[in-house]
């Protein structure tokens, strides 16, 4: 399948299960998928490019204006969003001029909806850049990707284009001493003739330990819930994933299940 893309660079809002009525901001261009990860159950479907060029990105001035008259539009219609949400087609850390634009959206945001948050929504591969480090402290959610407890689950899962490793992704996430949301989405199934399940006792107390070390303000929970590139995924039941989120709060996190 070729997996649902964003067609535009400002699109929305959307009603999302985790942010509320959400205007979306897309880096990425808006006829391919680019990401650092090619994760099994993305929505956007398959990775096909992962390199960086600095030219299929939209230039950070281009997505001030986009965002500026999106929110003009929407003040004037009395209809300002809960949040603006960084997400799209890809990975938007990957945009080279993301700490501009992210300081370009808060600007936005505090002259025009000053109630909607600023949130983005990462796989936390980038987290070597300091820009992209206090960028991203700069939002009011910082939502970064840790699916996995073991190596072997995280390259069955989220299937990294990079050589980054789990362990450099876990100590990227260290670096926020407060202000970081884990998101983890937790799936089953066979792919390849490969097992892949991140629910077994293994992996979550493993991925356990990880939280504990990295001391998240919140973990959001959440299985598939779209159509995923991989055939013979299986949703994980919210009855299941409520088990895992009691676990999350024996260890003292916050935890939602969506
Ligand atoms: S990190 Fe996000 S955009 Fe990238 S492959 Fe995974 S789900 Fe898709």
């Amino acid at each position: 399948m070729s997996g649902f893309l964003f067609d535009k660079i400002v699109f929305g809002p959307v009603h999302s299960r985790r942010l509320g009525v959400s205007l979306g901001m897309n880096l990425l261009p808006t006829d391919h998928k680019i990401c650092s990860f090619n994760c099994i159950y993305c929505e956007c479907g398959w990775t096909k490019v992962s390199k960086i060029d600095k030219f299929t990105f939209p230039p950070a001035n281009i997505v001030k204006q986009f965002l500026e008259k999106k929110l003009i539009e929407m003040r004037d219609n009395n209809e300002l969003p809960e949040a603006i949400s960084f997400a799209g087609n890809g990975e938007p850390t990957l945009h080279p001029e993301f700490a501009e634009i992210i300081n370009n959206t808060i600007e936005l945001r505090n002259q025009y909806s000053p109630k909607s948050k600023v949130d983005v929504l990462s796989n936390a591969t980038m987290l070597h850049l300091p820009n992209v480090v206090n960028a991203l402290k700069k939002v009011d959610m910082n939502i970064l990707k840790l699916d996995a407890g073991t190596e072997e689950t995280y390259r069955n899962i989220n299937c990294p284009l990079t050589d980054i490793t789990l362990e450099k992704i876990v100590a990227g996430l260290k670096q926020f001493t407060s202000n970081l949301i884990i998101q983890t989405l937790f799936v089953r199934g066979e792919l390849n003739g490969k097992i892949i399940d991140n629910t077994t006792e293994t992996e979550v107390n493993e991925w356990l330990k990880y939280l504990r070390d990295i001391k998240p303000d919140l973990v959001m929970i959440y299985p598939i819930a779209r159509a995923t590139p991989a055939k013979g995924l299986e949703k994980v039941s919210m009855n299941e994933l409520e088990i895992i989120a009691s676990k999350v709060k024996k260890f003292g996190f916050k935890t939602e299940v969506y």
